[in-house]
């Protein structure tokens, strides 16, 4: 069976953040393989929420999933996190948005990919460039909103 190289955006603003984000990646890694991790960035909230600031990375994955299996998977790991939700309704220890599957183009009522949002978002692209830089163009990159800052390695 075919495999295609997709990357997923991971992301959490509450509780041991890093911790989620390690747990998140070994779950998903019983699934498809994970051909890298980009630097981990400190990140500034966008959206206008008043929330702490959240922990992203972006990893590079081949996978033999199909888009929808593929969000599946991604949303039990939200689910599995967000069991030990510290606040009811408030932020949540992890978010994991599919950014690029292939070069397919998917708009379907549960996922469209490209994620709507990427090219705006400096949390996206910035840990994106680290992976693909020659996905992320560099204007989109400068012109991208919030603020980051690497800060090492998850
Ligand atoms: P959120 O967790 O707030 O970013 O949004 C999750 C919702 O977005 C779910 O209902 C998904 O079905 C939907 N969705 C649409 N496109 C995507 C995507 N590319 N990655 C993850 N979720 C997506």
């Amino acid at each position: 069976m075919s495999t295609v190289r997709a990357f997923l955006s991971l992301g959490s603003n509450l509780g041991d953040r890093q911790h989620y984000l390690r747990e998140a990646i070994s779950q998903l890694s019983h699934d498809v393989t994970v051909l890298g991790i980009s630097r981990l960035y400190e990140t500034a909230p966008v959206g206008g929420v008043v929330q702490d600031d959240f922990l992203n990375v972006v990893i590079e994955i081949d996978t033999e999933l199909s888009p929808l299996a593929l969000l599946d998977r991604c949303q039990k790991a939200e689910v599995d996190a967000n069991r030990v939700r510290l606040v009811r309704f408030g932020p949540r220890t992890l978010d994991v948005d599919i950014l690029l599957y292939g070069d397919s183009a998917i708009d379907e009522e549960r996922l469209t990919v490209p994620h709507p949002r990427m090219f705006e978002r400096k949390f996206v692209l910035a840990p994106l460039a680290d992976l693909a830089p020659e996905l992320v163009p560099e204007e989109l990159l400068l012109a991208a909103e919030g603020d980051v800052v690497a800060i090492g390695m998850l």
